[in-house]
């Protein structure tokens, strides 16, 4: 690709392979990403006053160098740590009582800012400032008088050489950052043009007293708007391409097949599931496309709704689809689906990367002679060139772990067909309102009757023999427990237990009268399959495992879990995990083992947690774990409220994972309104491209191309 942007910054003056692979340990490998790192925050340096400056009481940044550091104990045994700091003008003390570890902060000659109120003038001391210790190559004059950018940095890059590195990647970058809104676009909505937010935002070339807080809130704002608007823009064009394919399917009205699989389902449907099976029903017999998202928590039930929406459509004639976003839970749909339709006739397959070749060409011939069947698979389905013509459902489960760009792709682009889109996580509004702006929302709202809510504890690593002896006496009861590990093998660089160590420990030494099973990411599809079945049988007793059991296992009988090192893990998975168990009617219990450190103090969970109820019998919940939530709600809804609070969005939903271009600056919570401007904007754009001028048309394109590859067309036809 001869994109400039996609130029590797290796290549630019003063890098070189060594910076240049430093700079790819933050995630810089091309002036496009240099570009778009921008600074997490901006230093006012136009306010430091001199020492001599410094009047009583009035709060103010000093700018100087540490010239002593001293400890002392008072008659009361309070430790006092000062350090003397000095500039051109004068000396300031600065005090901090009872933190005696402010001592092995400051070293002699460091520079430091530090921002407080003065007292005695004319001998001016500081008590408790807050301090910022500057790097040895920093030059207070760089930026005084302006904001100062401020990256984030790996250790072996330096402030002034990372501000350098980017603006030289910068000044690359512009004359193809050109602005592609229309000029009554920018004067109509007050804009900043493209090229002139990035030199603000980075303090480059941009005349020093022009710099103010509301210019870079004027540019951030004008970049949020650009990353939202490339995205609503190409969900809108990939959309207005997918609503010009013709619709051809006509389901059957519910009939015979129906009618005998409901009679022989082992249970009756929640209120829940009645009501969303309607939904889906109005949906496949109306003469439109379906594109509905159900969002139903871990063990509503979703699994059973895919499979009666199956049957509508196999009654027709059609091809049903379901796809899993791992071999295991395709597997055990596949196990799960033929059981429910045993009797019925009607044709199962599953087709999966493992699945040997001969039996995927007999099954890809099956798909492609039409016969009416349910299939189930991995992305081996979407990916290879599976052509279904008689394709009338499409069922993607567990949506949050596939691409948004990838939902449509399960048919061959030529026709639309009915899609069903299931997820156990609850999407944040706004990200919801942009890449699930076009499909009607279901909601699972029930549990399945006599479920009795999964008791959860959260500990210390101390407590685990009491854990080992509570698994002994649950399997003595005829149950089954799930270890969890979050790393396959040994890490060098994290303190973590890995699930192989583990797995021989706990069948060797913790557990040798019972039967331990291992299944993990990296094993043999068939060997997975072998573990999970054992497993599901009653056979293996205790599953090892890492993630890969997260999303969808159904194993009834399996009334423990146990997570070590669970603070690697975020509040919605923990819970999607959790879900495992709780199954069944019996009882069950979830023991999250937090070897991270406790939250401080004055975290508001620890208020909430102290008051939760617990059962002494088994073990305490510690209330100061960032997990104590955990203990308190089995409402997924809560849990991940309280996720997206504690990690934000990008980390939340893993933006990667919806196949979005990143986001660099605009934020999914902060600027929900500039995300609806911008969808408002790119509305409006599509709606007038015929009138736009053909350079405006190709800046856009060009925008989109970046982000999206070649796979986004439209703007400019007709
Ligand atoms: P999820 O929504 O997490 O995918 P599943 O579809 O795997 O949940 O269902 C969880 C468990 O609940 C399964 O064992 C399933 O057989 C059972 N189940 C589903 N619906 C009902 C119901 N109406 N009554 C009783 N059990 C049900
Ligand atoms: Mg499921």
């Amino acid at each position: 690709m001869d994109d400039p942007l996609q130029q590797s910054l290796q290549y630019l003056p003063g890098v070189g392979p060594k910076r240049a692979a430093a700079l790819a340990r933050c995630g810089l490998q091309t002036i496009w990403d240099a570009a778009n790192y921008f600074p997490f925050r901006h230093e006012d340096r136009r306010s430091i006053t001199v020492i001599k400056d410094l009047q009583n009481g009035t709060p103010a940044t000093v700018y100087g160098i540490v010239d002593a550091v001293s400890v002392r104990q008072t008659r009361r045994r309070q430790t006092i740590v000062s350090i003397a700091v000095k500039d051109a003008t004068g000396l300031l003390l600065a005090t901090w009582f009872n933190q005696s570890w402010m001592k092995d902060k400051f070293t002699e000659g460091a520079k430091v800012l530090l921002t407080g109120k003065p007292q005695d003038v004319p001998r001016p001391a500081f008590s408790s400032p807050l301090y910022e210790i500057l790097p040895e190559d920093f030059f207070p004059d760089e930026y005084e008088g302006t904001l100062a950018p401020i990256y984030r940095l790996t250790e072996e890059l330096t402030p002034r050489i990372m501000r350098q590195i980017i603006h030289a990647a910068l000044e690359r970058a512009l004359p193809h950052l050109a602005e592609y809104f229309p000029d009554k676009v920018l004067q109509q909505y007050d804009l900043v043009p493209l090229p002139e937010a990035y030199r603000i935002m980075h303090a480059c070339n941009y005349p020093v007293e022009q710099l103010t807080p509301v210019t870079l809130a004027r540019a951030q704002r004008r970049l949020v708007l650009d990353e939202f608007f490339v995205i609503s823009m190409g969900l809108l064009l990939k959309r207005a391409r997918t609503g010009q394919l013709p619709y051809t399917v006509r389901h059957a009205p519910p009939g015979e097949l129906l009618r005998r699989f409901m009679a022989q389902l082992p249970f009756t449907l929640t209120g829940a599931q009645t009501r969303v099976l309607k939904e889906i029903k109005h949906d496949l017999l109306a003469p439109t496309p379906m594109n509905r998202l159900l969002q139903g928590d871990v063990g509503s039930g979703k699994t059973i709704v895919a499979v009666i929406a199956a049957v509508m459509a196999i009654e027709g004639g059609y091809q049903a689809a379901v796809m899993a976003p791992t071999e295991i839970l395709a597997q055990q749909h596949y196990k799960t689906m033929t059981a429910l339709l045993h009797d019925l006739p009607v044709k199962i397959n599953l087709l999966t990367g493992s699945t040997p070749a001969r039996e995927r060409r007999m099954v890809v011939a099956e798909l492609e002679r039409g016969e009416p069947q349910l299939i189930i698979g991995t992305h081996a389905l979407i990916q290879s060139a599976v052509n279904m013509p008689r394709l009338g459902l499409a069922v993607v489960d567990e949506q949050h772990k596939f691409g948004v760009m990838q939902r449509n792709c399960l048919r061959d682009q030529a026709e639309q067909t009915d899609t069903l889109v299931m997820t156990a996580t609850p999407i944040p509004r706004s990200l919801a309102l942009t890449v699930y702006g076009d499909l009607a929302v279901s909601k699972l709202d029930e549990l399945p009757r006599g479920r009795r809510p999964i008791k959860t504890y959260v500990i210390k690593p101390d407590r685990l023999p009491r854990v080992w002896q509570f698994i002994r006496k649950e399997i003595a009861a005829g149950h089954q427990a799930y270890i969890v590990y979050p790393l396959i093998d040994e890490s060098d660089t994290l303190p973590l237990k890995p699930a192989t160590l583990m797995y021989e420990e706990l069948r060797t030494r913790i557990f040798p009268e019972l039967q331990v099973g291992l299944v993990h990411g990296r094993m043999h599809a068939q060997d997975k399959e072998t573990v999970m079945r054992a497993f599901a049988a009653g056979t293996v007793q205790v599953l090892v495992s890492t993630t890969v059991i997260e999303v969808g296992i159904d194993v009834p009988n399996a009334t423990v879990m146990v997570v070590e090192d669970a603070h690697q893990f975020g509040l919605a998975q923990l819970h999607q995990l959790r879900g495992r168990i709780g199954r069944g009617g019996a009882e069950s219990h979830c023991i999250l083992v937090d070897g991270g450190a406790d939250v401080p103090d004055e975290r508001p969970a620890r208020g909430r947690a102290a008051r939760a109820p617990q059962q002494p019998e088994l073990l305490d919940t510690n209330p100061r774990s960032r997990l104590a939530v955990m203990a308190q709600t089995n409402d997924g809804f809560v849990i991940a409220e309280e996720d997206l609070k504690l990690r934000g969005p990008g980390e939340f939903f893993g933006m990667q994972q919806t196949g979005l271009p990143a986001l660099h600056i605009a934020d999914l919570v902060r600027d929900e309104e500039e995300l609806k401007f911008a969808r408002h904007l790119a509305e409006t754009l599509l709606d007038y491209r015929e009138s736009l001028k053909p350079e405006t048309r190709d800046r856009l394109r060009a925008r989109l191309q970046r982000a999206f590859g070649t796979s986004i067309r439209g703007v400019d036809a007709g």
